[in-house]
């Protein structure tokens, strides 16, 4: 299609190690340390307010009201799941940031296996929430533009990634997200089920739109009933937020 996307041809070596440089989820924020709500090159972060103008982590504001998202979530469920969990993340995040550099001081570093995985797994944490929040918009955004024709293209069909992004997310083993991603190295549009928050990764891919599914995400509201909630999510997700995360993805190439 004319004006198609240029992802096959304009992924750089340099982008891509630049995504690996920055970590596993690093790179997923575009606000990096330093560069708090600025953005690359000037363009609006897709992902505000997750570093704080001091450079620590911080929690965004939840881009809608509380209840904004009922009958789907209740304004019981967003309210703990923003304000107790996702805080619980950023604090378990900076905590570990400051307890690496406590050890660095001291040049201990018997705890260094323990720190690097809670690393991994509150900042991943932290990263997947803030993309969640604006993964979801009342009444959902359409699919279309550049990620319509990125799909169509890797996954046959809008309604064939739809079917494999809600069989994987519902599917996940205990706690995880369903994850659509873009792949760097080829590429290419990619949906993973993460494991708890960090586990089952591709080094380097963007993810694009994801769905929680640890139970804290949907058991007020659906019991043990996940596949109704992650049903109801697909009617909610924002798919423009989707388009502008892959934007944003090519624009490091
Ligand atoms: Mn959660």
């Amino acid at each position: 299609m004319e004006g198609g996307l240029t992802m096959h041809h304009g992924v750089s070596r340099r982008a891509f190690v630049q995504g690996v440089s920055m970590g596993a989820f690093g790179a997923a924020l575009t606000s990096g340390v330093g560069a708090a709500g600025g953005g690359m090159g000037g363009m609006p972060s897709t992902v505000p307010d997750a570093v704080g103008e001091d450079g620590r982590y911080s929690l965004p504001p939840l881009p809608y009201g509380y209840d904004a998202l009922e009958p789907f979530l209740s304004k019981q469920t967003l309210t703990l799941h923003h304000d107790k969990h996702h805080q619980g993340y950023v604090n378990g995040l900076n905590a570990t940031l400051d307890k690496l550099a406590a050890a660095r001081q001291a040049g201990d570093y018997a705890a260094v296996t323990a720190l690097s995985r809670d690393l991994a797994f509150h900042g991943s944490g932290h990263v997947l929430h803030a993309l969640y929040w604006l993964s979801m918009t009342p009444g959902g955004a359409p699919l279309e533009g550049a990620l319509l024709e990125a799909v169509q293209r890797d996954f046959g069909s809008v309604q064939a990634m739809q079917a494999q992004f809600a069989a994987a997310t519902k599917g996940v083993e205990a706690s995880g997200w369903g994850v659509l991603a873009y792949e760097p190295l080829a590429g290419k549009l990619v949906i993973l089920q993460s494991e708890k928050h960090q586990n089952l990764a591709i080094w380097g891919a963007v993810p694009l739109l994801v769905c929680d599914v640890w139970e804290h995400a949907y058991y007020v509201d659906y019991q043990n009933r996940r596949p109704d909630y992650v049903d109801g999510f697909m009617q909610v997700a924002d798919w423009r937020f989707a388009a502008r995360r892959l934007t944003e993805a090519l624009s490091r190439a």
